[in-house]
């Protein structure tokens, strides 16, 4: 299932919604005719019991009767998950980034936070040239958690997923090392873009087998397969849940790897109008411009 937020007008508050073609199915308007209760946000239907059930419920309704479905030409697209209780980063997570920005790659995975309120979709990333002049981006997967996961092992750990967006990183890198710590510089408003879509874990046949890439005004700067990634999913999911409980929609950034801008000779930085996407084999193409603001 492909899994997205959307809006009809201007001032609507975004509704969970799911990509078929060119369609798209308003997974609430068609419970409710279909009779099965689904929650208005991504966020709080991962966390319903049997969601997916309930949502093919709502899907076969829609395909049946027309019920709640449109035209994803007509619909403005969101991040699939708005205001996540949490935002994880994994730093150093393929070996060649670690090399490239002058580290050994870690012994155990290391993570840091990028503030929610960072999460946007497919929009505009913008930000105050005033503020920072080195922009950087990051080609990411991203999981999203679905059921709550506190202390699980790495065998039961992808239970806990709901599926996967691309994402980007995107990275302030003269607040990030002026700093020391990261988390102004990973946090600006709109620097966590991710989607289009969540896709479900049933839909991916092997995470750890996809291809990802950052294409910056078309030119591919980075260009990697998670197969690549040092610390998996399962064992992601598993160190961070021995420390804190993820909840349904929190979203972890599990590393980018190297051909980030800063460390390219000259540096790659992105400014006003330029075009920046991230793909992922399978879950597909996010792409933002950038604007100052
Ligand atoms: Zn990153």
């Amino acid at each position: 299932m492909r899994l997205g937020q959307f809006t009809r007008t201007d001032g609507e508050r975004p509704w969970a919604g799911v990509a078929r073609d060119e369609r798209v199915i308003h997974l609430g308007e068609a419970g409710v005719a279909a009779g099965v209760d689904l929650p208005r946000r991504t966020a709080d239907l991962l966390g319903e019991w049997h969601w997916q059930a309930k949502a093919e419920l709502a899907i076969e309704y829609a395909s049946e009767t027309g019920t709640g479905v449109y035209g994803r030409a007509d619909l403005d697209r969101h991040a699939p998950v708005e205001e996540p209780r949490k935002v994880i980063c994994v730093g150093l997570n393929y070996e060649d980034h670690a090399e490239e920005s002058g580290g050994d790659p870690p012994e155990e995975p290391v993570l840091f936070a990028k503030y929610p309120s960072a999460i946007t979709g497919p929009g505009e990333i913008a930000w105050d040239p005033a503020l920072t002049e080195q922009v950087d981006y990051e080609a990411e997967l991203c999981v999203v958690v679905g059921h709550e996961a506190r202390e699980v092992s790495e065998a039961d750990a992808l239970e806990h997923v709901a599926g996967y967006t691309p994402g980007n990183d995107v990275s302030a890198r003269d607040l990030q090392f002026a700093d020391e710590q990261w988390v102004r510089g990973k946090s600006l408003d709109t620097f966590g873009p991710i989607g289009p879509e969540l896709v479900t874990t049933d839909e991916v046949a092997d995470v750890h087998d996809l291809s990802i890439w950052a294409e910056l005004d078309g030119e591919r700067l980075q260009d990697s397969t998670t197969a690549n990634l040092i610390f998996g999913i399962d064992e992601l999911v598993a160190f961070c849940s021995r420390a804190f409980t993820l909840r349904p929609g929190d979203v972890i950034f599990t590393g980018t790897p190297a051909g980030v801008g800063i460390f390219r000779e000259p540096s790659v930085l992105l400014e006003e109008g330029s075009e920046i996407t991230i793909g992922i084999e399978g879950l597909g193409e996010l792409t933002n411009r950038c604007t100052y603001r």
